[in-house]
């Protein structure tokens, strides 16, 4: 049996007003999706640290792949609890937060954020949004709020409530109202993991800004190329998060497997194959996006079998491709690429 994806009927609208804002955060703290305005536009927001929730963001989006989602937090010390800041990262907060400045920085040890919400990698971009509507949400909801512009997938970001509907409507819970977003582009993401600052995805915050703050950034895709794929999602083949820096097990992958031997590890999902030296399952049920909820956590943690255990890698049973099976399928199709 295969579930289809289940959606919200009705996609209520919130207004900006301590009311609207105390529900949506209800809604968030629920595991339900609400999108919210901030300076830049209008994001699709989900508990970041519940993978379920942030399953669903993929999936009401309809992403054909798991890109790593920004992570929105009330102030940088909310930020600075859950990734690891640098001196660096600290200037850089305490000049453009809140502002339309993402920091990837490493994630802690004890980071809360489900892993699907950075998908599967080590690293986290978090921000602190400049709209006072987007911070009393986030103070309200008390947890880190994971959200990609709320638009599906291949279309253009939203600036308004009614931009959000016209993608999203009966897909996620509500959209808090918020009015017309200010900036209209994407946060600048910045990457601070590497030797060297790198400017991942242009954006709201401009390099000259940051330059000046402290000194030349690395470009880490052609500038000219980035400022075509600000405004669409056509940038997901190239995002920098789908590169080789992503997240891959150790042990080989083998797909689609329909036996699994005694020396092997076994992803499963539905009625598991025998046999196995270990397992993790995805979905007893066959629900997509509890297998996309737990697929980050079922890699690493067969890996670590893989290791401690001597197996000779990890067999994954066959999933659907609909739905986010396409996303799934994409992961996994990465994680058993042969490697570079
Ligand atoms: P969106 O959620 O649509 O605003 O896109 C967020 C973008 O931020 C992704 O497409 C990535 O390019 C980038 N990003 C987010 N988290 C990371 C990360 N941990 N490492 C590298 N890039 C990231
Ligand atoms: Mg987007």
């Amino acid at each position: 049996m295969t579930q289809t994806l289940a959606f919200a009927a009705i996609t209520q609208t919130l207004a900006a007003d301590s009311a609207g804002i105390a529900d949506a955060a209800r809604l968030l703290r629920a595991g339900s999706l609400v999108a919210f305005g901030t300076e830049t536009v209008y994001g699709l927001g989900a508990d970041a640290t519940n993978a379920r929730a942030v399953a669903q963001v993929f999936a009401a989006k309809g992403r054909p792949h798991f890109n790593p989602l920004i992570c929105h937090y009330p102030d940088a010390d909310a930020a600075f609890v859950q990734v690891e800041a640098s001196d660096l990262a600290r200037r850089l907060a305490a000049a453009f937060w809140p502002g339309p400045l993402s920091l990837v920085l490493p994630r802690r040890a004890d980071c809360p954020v489900a892993l699907l919400a950075g998908a599967g990698l080590p690293t986290l971009a978090v921000r602190v949004p400049a709209h006072p509507t987007a911070l009393a949400l986030l103070r309200a909801v008390g947890r880190p709020v994971a959200a990609p512009s709320a638009n599906r997938s291949g279309q253009v970001s939203p600036t308004t409530a009614r931009h959000v509907l016209e993608g999203l409507a009966g897909r996620i819970a509500a959209v808090l109202d918020s009015g017309v977003c200010r900036v209209g582009v994407e946060s600048t993401v910045l990457d601070l993991c590497g030797d060297r600052p790198c400017l991942l995805r242009p954006g709201g915050a401009t390099v000259e800004a940051i330059e000046a703050l402290i000194g030349p950034i690395a470009r880490g895709i052609a500038v000219a190329e980035a400022a075509r794929i600000v405004h669409a999602e056509a940038e997901a083949p190239r995002s920098p998060g789908l590169g080789v820096s992503h997240y891959a097990p150790d042990a080989p992958v083998r797909l689609n497997a329909d036996v699994v031997r005694s020396d092997e590890a076994l992803l499963a999902f539905g009625r598991p194959l025998e046999g196995s030296g270990a397992l993790f399952q995805l979905s007893a049920t066959c629900d997509l996006t509890e297998a996309a909820a737990n697929l980050f956590v079922g890699l690493r943690r067969l890996d670590t079998d893989v290791a401690r255990q001597g197996l000779t890698g990890i067999a994954v049973m066959p999933l659907p491709g609909h739905d986010l099976g396409l996303a799934i399928n994409d992961r996994l199709r990465r994680a058993a690429a042969p490697r570079v």
